[in-house]
């Protein structure tokens, strides 16, 4: 398995191709962020890699970040996406028990401490996870170059808004996503947050792999992307161009 060590005692672990779980060490906890796809036995490797108990936690409910949750006792996920892990553990069989994982709430991890944060948008119960007084932030979906609202489990416009605008004003310099193999810089987020000022909402020009109600946008700046693939029922018809 492909890892970066990103920070020390931060590894970025390709799980599949372009899906990306990410480890933290503590001193006395560690904290694995995702469980991709669950191609990968994460848990042998986490029994092999990590001296410490090892927590899970869940980005959001989507397969790519779920789908190794059976192999652990027990994760933790936000409530917004436990209907998306019930659905995704009656499709698969596989049941795995679930605590809340709440906005507010931190890990000591033993030298470093990883604070939750809301990043309602991409899905309801998006989080993302803060190490705190390190300048650093783990992701997950929530802030990928291209950002999808899709489905009945994404937010809409206004409240992804309302997320950026929060991280923004958080302490650090850079974030993992869970599908780029390297850190981000900040200024990605408010790149996100000017597209949303000049949204341009055209049907995509060729079919994608989200349907014929998807929207889609991009926006430039200064070297920079922000692509937005929404629902249109988010956003309403009229937002959409013919
Ligand atoms: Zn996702
Ligand atoms: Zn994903």
């Amino acid at each position: 398995m492909n890892r970066t060590e990103v920070l020390p005692g931060v590894w970025h672990l390709e799980e599949d191709y372009r899906v990306y779980c990410t480890l933290v060490q503590g001193e006395t906890l560690a904290l694995l962020w995702d469980t991709g796809q669950g191609r990968t036995d994460l848990a042998a490797y986490v029994a092999q890699q990590v001296p410490t108990p090892c927590l899970v936690l869940n980005s959001h409910g989507h397969s790519d970040h779920i789908g190794g949750n059976f192999r652990f006792p027990q994760v933790y996920a936000h409530r917004g996406d436990w209907p998306l892990l019930a659905a995704y553990a009656r499709l698969t069989g596989r049941e795995t028990p679930v605590c809340p994982l709440e906005p507010g709430q931190s890990f000591a991890l033993g030298g470093r401490r990883a604070e939750v944060i809301s990043l309602a948008g991409h899905t309801k119960g998006s989080v993302g996870l803060l190490l705190a007084g390190e300048g650093f932030f783990l992701a997950g979906d929530g802030l990928n170059q291209t950002l999808l609202l899709l489905g009945a489990e994404a937010a809409p416009l206004s409240q992804l808004r309302q997320t950026l605008e929060a991280v923004l004003r958080l302490p650090f310099a850079h974030y993992l996503s869970s599908h780029a193999p390297h850190p981000l810089p900040k200024a990605q987020v408010a790149v996100h947050l000017h597209h949303l000022d000049q949204l341009r909402l055209e049907d995509p020009s060729r079919p994608g792999p989200y349907g014929p109600r998807v929207c889609r946008s991009q926006y430039r700046e200064q070297g920079s992307r922000s692509v937005l693939l929404i629902d249109r029922g988010l956003v309403g018809e009229e937002n959409c161009l013919p």
